[in-house]
């Protein structure tokens, strides 16, 4: 079989890595794969059943019947929870928060590492996340490390919200990434980290089409 084009695009909430990568993808034709969707469906399963998203005593169990699934349809991403599209539902707020408890569980990363893999081995793919460079891919040919400050994160993620009509507090928005930045990068299992032959890449003063084409030079010049 044809080894397939894995490119892996790490890096804190709010850098902006699903807009890049999505485009970045686009650009090439491959396949963007956005990974924290997955633990979000977990998270929101477990915010539906009403357990502590941060409890392995009551969300291990739950794993056992769950189904999540990706599909592409026209080559864009949707995420399934058994037959239901959740794609709209795990971007609710509150989400987020669940998605960072569960993501600290061992067995609920475990049980996302087959589905992630799989992709990758039978697509040219670009995928993001916080350990695809460390953990999922570390033999992806390309590792980005996309970063940017905790307070350029959050008014990103103020005016992406507020332009889809959900009203929320930018101290509380610059104080929750905070908090997940601590807990991503300090949790034991898989924590959020530059992979030693990851290319940092900081977005604080950089727009968007100038990321873009930051990352399609790297591109260029590893697959030359
Ligand atoms: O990327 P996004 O913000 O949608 O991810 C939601 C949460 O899922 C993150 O805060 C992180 O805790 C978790 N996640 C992870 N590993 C990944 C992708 C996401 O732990 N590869």
């Amino acid at each position: 079989m044809k080894k397939t084009v894995n490119i892996a695009i790490d890096g804190p909430a709010g850098a902006g890595k699903s807009t890049v990568a999505r485009r970045v993808a686009a650009a090439l034709g491959y396949l963007y794969v956005d990974t924290g969707a997955l633990y979000r469906t977990v998270g929101l399963n477990a915010l539906r059943l009403g357990l502590a998203p941060g409890n392995p005593d009551e969300v291990v169990p739950t794993l056992k019947d769950l189904q999540v699934s990706l599909r592409f349809i026209d080559g864009e991403q949707r995420v399934f929870l058994d037959e239901e599209d959740v794609s709209e539902a795990i971007r609710q707020n509150e989400v987020s928060m669940a998605a960072s408890a569960v993501s600290a569980i061992p067995e609920v990363r475990a049980f996302l590492f087959d589905l992630q893999r799989n992709i990758a081995a039978n697509n040219d793919c670009l995928m993001d996340g916080r350990d695809i460079g460390t953990v999922v891919l570390p033999d992806a040919q390309i590792k980005i490390f996309l970063t940017a400050s905790a307070e350029a994160r959050a008014d990103r993620r103020f005016k992406e919200l507020t332009e889809k009509g959900q009203v929320v507090e930018y101290e509380a928005l610059l104080r929750e990434i905070r908090e997940r930045d601590y807990n991503d990068s300090h949790r034991a299992i898989a924590p959020l980290k530059q992979a030693d032959d990851a290319v940092l890449v900081d977005t604080t003063e950089l727009g968007l089409e100038e990321v873009v084409a930051t990352i399609l030079a790297i591109v260029k010049e590893r697959l030359a």
